[in-house]
């Protein structure tokens, strides 16, 4: 099949849209796109495609109901005007949506929803009823919970974890950012890319601040790495200005495409490599980190040679090489302080001074996952 096709024939697509694209730069919700964007999908949606949207814009949308000049710096302000704007987001797609007889239902996550395990099942069970039910599941951060640490940040990366999630077929990334170009557009020389096949293709790019948007977060950097993400895990991604949505979702040769690159893995592991923060670190030897990354084995307390940080067991953890270069993320399972007394012993021999329990792994390679190498 032909990369156009995979972007036509998609049965269920996950968009993004950008906060600059759904609200006004005075502030306030632009319904006007907000329509063209609902239209958008319906058309897509009438040809049989499930349709996932996430949407940026509770934080823009709420700064001028609560009589602000600017996007709020401080979190704590960012959170209240996510949770005024939220609703009155929430609203205008209602209201859109509702025009053509279509319901919509919101959806708010946490990195945490979906790196634990029960969490994890519920968010996607959730998503999938909703598309049964003939709805269109609205995601976005849940903003006004969530901690520094716990952050997305940006909906880039979000959107990619959730196509991931919902098993889409591809990820449409909407915004005033219209394609990739090989350098800042204003820039002589630089141009736009029609397609971006793989690594080597980026490999050229100067991203050099371009597309920074005002009143969201993600610029061209975080768009890359979504596409990373999704087409890592074997979803195409289409990057387009928010106003050629619906030749964007036709398959028309609008903004840069990326050919998926590998294949579906585990969501969970997905999320633990790109979504949550590390509590702690495990100092590897050379063995240990052969082990894991080429051997794709458990890590056992003999390989670890020295434990850094403050986690509890089920704790996500990065392993790192002996030049301090993280290599993989893993859910640990000993809590710190038990971790010390049990390095460089083997299992059977801290079974035999300890019980049983002791012989399990430091991280089970089912809770593992190797990070790029950087
Ligand atoms: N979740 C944030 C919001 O809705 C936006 C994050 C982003 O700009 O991508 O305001």
């Amino acid at each position: 099949m032909g990369i156009r096709e995979l972007v036509t024939t998609a049965r269920k697509v996950v968009v993004k849209i950008g906060s600059s694209s759904v609200t006004k730069p005075e502030g306030g919700v632009d319904d006007g796109n907000i329509e063209r964007l609902s239209a958008a999908l319906l058309e897509r949606r009438a040809a049989g495609t499930s349709c996932v949207l996430v949407s940026s814009g509770a934080i823009a949308t709420g700064i001028r109901p609560l009589g602000l000049a600017r996007r709020p710096r401080d979190l704590a302000t960012q959170q209240a005007a996510a949770s005024v704007g939220q609703g009155l987001l929430i609203e205008a797609y209602t209201r859109a949506f509702g025009e053509h007889g279509v319901r919509v239902g919101q959806i708010l996550l946490t990195s945490d929803d979906v790196i634990r395990r029960g969490h994890y099942i519920n968010a996607e069970r959730t998503l999938h009823r909703l598309l049964e039910l003939g709805v269109v599941p609205i995601v976005n951060e849940n903003d006004t919970v969530v901690t520094e640490e716990l952050r997305f940040g940006d909906n880039d990366r979000l959107a990619a974890l959730v196509a991931h999630l919902v098993r889409a077929d591809l990820l449409v990334l909407l915004s005033d950012v219209d394609a990739l170009y090989t350098a800042p557009p204003n820039r002589p020389g630089s141009r736009r890319l029609e397609e971006v096949r793989g690594e080597a293709d980026l490999a050229e790019i100067d991203v050099g601040g371009v597309g920074k948007a005002g009143v969201g977060t993600g610029g061209m950097v975080t768009k890359i790495e979504a596409a990373r993400i999704a087409t890592s895990a074997g979803i195409p991604v289409v990057l387009a200005a928010a106003s050629d949505a619906s030749a964007a979702l036709a398959g028309e040769s609008v903004g840069t495409l990326f050919h998926p690159t590998g294949h579906r893995i585990a969501a969970r592991l997905l999320w633990l490599a790109h979504a949550s923060s590390p509590r702690g670190r495990l100092r590897l030897d050379a063995g240990a980190v052969k082990a894991v990354i080429e051997r794709r084995l458990s890590l056992l307390p003999a390989g670890v040679v020295a434990v850094e940080g403050d986690f509890a067991a089920g704790d996500p953890v990065d392993l790192v090489d002996e030049a301090g270069r993280s290599v993989a993320r893993g859910l640990v399972n000993y809590d710190a302080v038990e971790l010390p007394g049990l390095l460089g012993r083997s299992t059977r021999e801290l079974a035999a001074a300890l019980g049983a329990a002791y012989q399990r792994e430091v991280v089970h390679r089912d809770d593992l996952v190797v990070l790029r190498r950087r």
